[in-house]
């Protein structure tokens, strides 16, 4: 969060562009109207289901040289996301009834699509710009997501939603996760860096005086409120992203030039004795 970050221009309906309330980008919009089909009254839509995924993926992997089967395991997926999805119709497909009053914009920056009831974005809910770092595991962003739904009704809400969601990610990264307070102590032991430890440790007061009577008043303190997201979407950065980045790099290294670099640093130990 630079502060001289260029200032978000709001979405408005019909706008060419604005800042896009998926990926925060000030992007061109393109504008779709919508329409309604209905369903087959044997056919109706259904809850998600785990099993018909993998099902798909099943198929889709015996039918290797058929890339529709795989489309279809995608399209699936990203149902579970519970994001609005464009997908494009045949010439012949009979569509009977426009929807009016409803709206997509989609983003040309991110490609994802906004969804417009009368003037107002109705998805995603926040329409303040904060989008969880994508390395960010799929418990932790659900908290991150309802966070940023009710950050503008209530930054106390939000803030507690942050701290649950780095206790998540302490159970994440192999920590009980019931009692944060102990669990930054326990990676601190692990060697924590010491920037990590104060970013967990602000979302945990912060989060914690949020909900109980404490010495931090988070009522209305929107700015602190944003800052705790930013914290979150750091420490994920610290803790999942950077290390995945560096393991990719270095993975790339020949296997010889690993070897000799375990070989140099592998710990001088006595030598063995006779094992009984
Ligand atoms: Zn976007």
């Amino acid at each position: 969060m630079a502060a001289d970050a260029p200032s978000p221009v709001p979405p408005s309906l019909g706008a060419a562009s604005f800042s896009c309330p998926r990926c925060g980008a000030f992007a061109d919009q393109s504008w779709f109207r919508v329409f309604a089909h209905w369903y087959d009254e044997k056919s109706p839509p259904k809850p998600l289901d785990v099993a018909i995924l993998q099902f798909l993926e099943k198929d889709a992997d015996e039918h290797p040289d058929e890339p529709m089967r795989r489309r279809l395991v995608e399209r699936y997926r990203r149902r579970f996301e519970g994001d609005p999805v464009l997908i494009k119709l045949g010439e012949s497909d009979n569509v009977r009834f426009r929807v009016d009053n409803v709206d997509l914009s989609r983003c040309r920056s991110c490609g994802e699509v906004s969804l417009w009831l009368c003037e107002r974005v109705i998805f995603p809910e926040s329409q303040i710009i904060v989008r969880p770092n994508p390395d960010m595991p799929g418990d932790v962003k659900a908290d991150f997501n309802e966070a940023a739904g009710i950050v503008d009704r209530s930054t106390r809400g939000a803030a507690a939603l942050l701290r649950l969601a780095i206790q998540k990610l302490c159970i994440q990264l192999g920590l009980p996760g019931k009692n944060l307070n102990r669990d930054i102590a326990a990676l601190v032991a692990r060697g924590l860096d010491q920037q990590i430890q104060m970013m967990l440790d602000a979302v945990r007061v912060i989060g914690n005086d949020s909900v109980h009577p404490g010495e931090i008043d988070m009522k209305d303190d929107r700015e602190t409120a944003l800052q705790l997201f930013f914290l979150v979407n750091e420490i994920v950065d610290e803790m999942i992203s950077k290390p995945q980045r560096v393991k990719a790099l270095y993975d790339r290294l020949p296997e010889t030039k690993r070897q000799a670099i375990e070989q140099r640093d592998k710990p001088k130990l006595p030598p063995p004795t006779e094992s009984e």
